[in-house]
């Protein structure tokens, strides 16, 4: 149980009314989709379609290398801007800010210090884009710091989890995701950390790419331990993201439903990238991506988009196949 349940069941910022029907419900037993009384209640007991990737998705519309995706935020604030309407237009339901690594402490690693002016902007244009019914859910990755061998102390990776969160609430964002951490033990940190600092819903999501099934982590977390421990230490939601490609993230849904009742967040990228002089390209076609979306979600997923490599192209596709009523009006006709 978790110690943090009074907050639970509380109305969200937005009124999000997904009908979440599935085509394919009728063969559909959705009894591995949990109705549990959590604070993103809007996301339970349905499926959710997610945008998909920033920094690849920005990288392929010329936003240039050398400097992190998001900077774009600030220098290239159309291009982002748009990309998060293609997200809602292909039929995203909960679009990321794209401000993954605009933490303190990762953004160090660049040399730069404005990392809060790139969280303001990047929940702004997600807001904008966003419009009524579509979440916004503020990024938050890793430090870049590993917690096993006290690379930084503990209190200086929490006050810059933290401070990154209460920007993005004081932005708009309807939720936090920490995303694509591989050290179980910094995400249980930021976990605390955000819980701590704001009001929203946190939603925990790590990176299981290696492993017999793929179903571990870098650092050798198993993805079925790591449900159980983020859901005793009050996650919203868990989930992953990343990792090897979504041709190999079934045992890893799998394993996480088999340890917890929390919603599922799922997004995976698209395969691993081949390398064409120097620039990683990811070839999986949106076809081939979103056929394995189904299997995902009878395997209990709720939240399905994805990580590096998808596009709005991707997602179109995936929403049409779990959620066909979900496509943009001009196709259809609503
Ligand atoms: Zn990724």
């Amino acid at each position: 149980m978790t110690s943090r349940c009074a907050p639970r069941g509380e109305p969200a910022r937005h009124d999000f009314r997904g009908s979440g029907r599935l085509s394919f419900a009728s063969r559909l037993r959705r009894v591995n989709i949990p109705r549990v009384p959590t604070r993103l209640g809007q996301l339970e007991g349905r499926v959710t379609v997610a945008d998909g990737a920033w920094s690849t998705a920005l990288r392929e519309r010329g936003i240039p290398a050398g400097v992190p995706a998001e900077v774009a935020c600030l220098t290239h604030p159309q291009a982002v801007e748009q990309l998060a309407r293609d997200y809602v237009a292909a039929g995203a339901r909960v679009l990321t800010t794209n401000t993954f690594a605009a933490n303190r402490l990762a953004w160090a690693h660049w040399g730069r210090d404005d990392w809060r002016q790139v969280n303001e902007a990047a929940v702004g244009l997600a807001r904008r884009a966003a419009g009524k019914g579509v979440l916004v859910a503020g990024s938050i990755g890793p430090s870049g710091k590993l917690v096993a061998v006290r690379e930084a102390p503990e209190s200086e990776l929490a006050a810059a989890f933290a401070e990154q969160a209460r920007t993005l609430e004081a932005g708009g964002a309807d939720l936090v995701v920490l995303e694509t951490f591989t050290e179980l033990a910094e995400a249980r940190l930021a976990l605390r950390a955000v819980l701590e600092a704001v009001a929203l819903p946190v939603v925990v999501s790590l990176s299981f790419s290696t492993g017999p099934q793929r179903t571990q982590t870098l650092m050798g977390a198993e993805a079925g331990a790591c449900a159980a421990t983020l859901e005793q230490d009050g996650a919203d939601a868990a989930g992953c993201n990343c990792g090897a490609g979504i041709e190999h993230a079934l045992p890893t849904v799998v394993a996480l439903r088999a340890n917890t009742r929390l919603p599922l967040w799922v997004k995976p990228s698209v395969g691993l990238p081949d390398l064409h002089a120097g620039r990683a390209v990811y070839s999986q076609t949106p076809d081939s991506f979103a056929a394995h979306a189904p299997r995902l979600v009878e395997a209990g997923a709720n939240v399905i988009g994805g990580c590096c490599g998808a596009g709005p192209d991707h997602i179109r596709r995936l929403a049409t196949l779990v959620q066909p009523e979900r496509r943009p009006a001009s196709r259809g006709g609503r």
